[in-house]
């Protein structure tokens, strides 16, 4: 190209008189060293004044290579200045200050009429500086053209913007890189004089618009951190939450933490990363896995509150489990959480056994009194009889009596017998009754009257017989103990596909403070009470997906309402929930 050379054949040309002001834009350190290098050679060859602003560790490393060739004495007649000093001073860029600070260095030997050489990498320090950093090379361009000065003006290629090198080159006649110099296709010689309202306006505008992109910039680098930051605690999460996380894709299993493979019973995590979800986890409901597999694969999301999963070593353990939408690696996933209830519903088990046995020794007093009774009068007519004056009705009432005893008895038994744990269909009415059987003696002994009142169509519900008369004891129980010389109103009601069961009583009633924690474990207001019945109560009735509700005023009464759904038969309409319709179908 023309007008193109190096540095050392530019400064070489012996025929050259005219002032030099180079723009030089860097971006390899150790061309930018060579060519530092070399300039103050020149000037230290020629014996001319060379100021050099730069970084000390720069300068210290020049000096090095400088003093394998010149003297010490030779080497100390550069003007070093350090170039964050000099630029900056721990302040902002200030054009007029650091042209003035330039010439009152050199105006002594500007005086003497010697020749000067001038290098030094200016630092653009922020975003507000280009107009200052112009005026500043309007100002150097001035007198270097007017003093006849030798000058390289180095600036980082690598970060100053393009905008500001644009505007550096209307202000320096050459343009350098680190193998070439050229002249500026840019250079505007009118810059020499002042700077136009145009050009002022234009610059404001250029600064504005970067400070915008800059601000814009922090945004975004910011957003960007709060993005890698959540990222990482995404990760965290997954990896150390104690709860059991697997993550698939396309149904393919990507990921599952510790906790989800200890959980599962799995084989480590390398060995079936990549199969598919559906190989290692199986309902023990194949119907309930079906309907997952189908949701899942409609891309819909599903939870369900229990499910029993068999296990590869055959065990059955219970889980909650949701499948809910996620992002896994950049591509949208299935993220599943299984939490193992198996110690809950254990526990659950227990207490259940626990608070039954409990009721049973509390009825035991009430049934021997009762049982009492019907022996005394029997031992009675049996006397009678072996004494020669037995009647026939003897017999009956004895017969009648002994049934009554069989009936009681049978009761207890059923109460304290241990959980079937089989669904069967039973009839309310029957259940409701029996329980009635047991509760009579104490309601009597109270002065209660127990009014039972059924529809003429027996209603069915599929349900574990004990646990719903172990509801039904406690609440009949409950009503009785609250209650004195009073009515207990049981009244079954068939309401669509449901049975309501309600239980009225004119006893105590429950103070508002009470209400809200009756349900609590261990709230009771009797002195020999576990607080324990209702908290059962609400567990059985929730696993047979019936609800429980209360009203109760003080001095007035307690109404309780059980609802459960009948079976499926007795319905009026078919659930149209698909998952409530398989909780339904699974349990009741
Ligand atoms: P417990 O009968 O052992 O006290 P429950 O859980 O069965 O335990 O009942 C908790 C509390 O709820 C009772 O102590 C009582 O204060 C209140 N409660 C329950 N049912 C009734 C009722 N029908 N009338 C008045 N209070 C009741
Ligand atoms: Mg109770």
């Amino acid at each position: 190209m023309k007008n193109m050379t190096t540095l050392q054949l530019f400064l070489d040309q012996k025929d050259r008189v005219e002032p030099l002001h180079i723009y030089y834009t860097f971006s390899e350190r150790h061309k930018y060293i060579r060519n530092a290098l070399y300039f103050l050679s020149y000037a230290l060859e020629h014996n001319l004044n060379v100021l050099f602003l730069e970084e000390d560790t720069v300068y210290q490393e020049i000096r090095v290579q400088l003093l394998k060739t010149y003297s010490s004495e030779k080497v100390d007649t550069i003007m070093y200045q350090d170039s964050m000093q000099f630029y900056l001073n721990g302040k902002q860029f200030d054009a007029d200050r650091n042209s003035e600070h330039v010439l009152s260095l050199l105006t002594p030997l500007l005086e003497k009429g010697e020749h000067i050489l001038i290098w030094g990498q200016v630092l653009f320090p922020s975003e507000n500086s280009l107009s200052q950093l112009r005026q500043y090379e309007m100002n150097c361009d001035k007198f270097i053209s007017e003093k006849h000065i030798t000058s390289v003006c180095a600036y980082n290629g690598l970060t100053i913007p393009a905008y500001v090198q644009t505007e550096l080159l209307k202000t320096h006649k050459y343009f350098m890189t680190d193998d070439e110099v050229t002249i500026s296709g840019l250079y505007q010689r009118e810059h020499l004089q002042s700077f136009s309202d145009h050009d002022r306006k234009r610059i404001a505008n250029i600064e504005r618009k970067n400070r915008q992109l800059i601000h814009d910039n922090e945004n975004l680098c910011e957003a960007y951190e709060i993005i890698a930051r959540k990222k990482k605690d995404y990760w965290k999460l997954l990896k150390e939450l104690p709860i059991p996380i697997l993550i698939s894709k396309d149904d393919t299993l990507v990921y599952a933490n510790e906790r989800a493979l200890a959980d599962l019973e799995l084989p480590p995590f390398e060995n079936i990363k990549g199969e598919s979800i559906f190989n290692f986890i199986h309902f023990t409901d194949h119907f309930l896995e079906q309907k997952w597999i189908n949701t899942l694969q409609s891309n819909q999301e599903f939870e369900m509150k229990e499910v029993e999963l068999k296990l590869e070593n055959d065990s059955i353990k219970t889980f909650k489990l949701k499948s809910i939408f996620t992002w896994y690696k950049e591509s949208e996933s299935i993220l599943h959480v299984l939490i193992d209830l198996t110690p809950y519903k254990l526990l659950e088990k227990k207490m259940i056994r626990a608070e039954k046995l409990n009721l049973a020794g509390q009825l035991a007093a009430g049934i021997a009194h009762e049982i009492k009774n019907p022996l005394t009068s029997i031992k009675g007519f049996y006397k009678l009889i072996k004494y020669g004056m037995g009647k026939e009705k003897y017999f009956n009432i004895i017969d009648d009596e002994l049934d009554r005893i069989e009936q009681i008895a049978n009761e207890f038994l059923i109460l304290s017998k241990p959980h079937s744990d089989i669904f069967k269909i039973h009839s309310i009415s029957r259940i409701i009754e029996e329980v009635k059987t047991l509760l009579e003696t104490q309601a009597i002994i109270k002065g209660n009257d127990i009014i039972t009142s059924y529809p003429e169509e027996e209603l069915l519900i599929k349900c574990e017989e004990t646990k719903i008369k172990q509801v039904f004891v406690n609440l009949l129980k409950n009503a009785v103990e609250a209650t004195k010389n009073g009515h207990i109103y049981v009244t079954v009601k068939k309401q669509l596909d449901f049975v309501d069961i309600i239980i009225q009583d004119e006893g105590c009633g429950i103070s508002k403070e009470a209400l809200s924690k009756i349900s609590e474990p261990f709230f009771t207001t009797k002195e020999k009470g576990t607080g324990l019945g209702l908290l059962i109560c609400d567990k059985i009735i929730e696993n047979h997906n019936g609800m429980r509700s209360i009203e109760s005023t003080e001095g007035v009464g307690t109404t309780f309402t059980i609802t459960f759904p009948l079976t499926k038969g007795q319905q009026t309409y078919i659930p149209v929930d698909p998952i409530l319709y398989n909780d339904l179908s699974t349990h009741v």
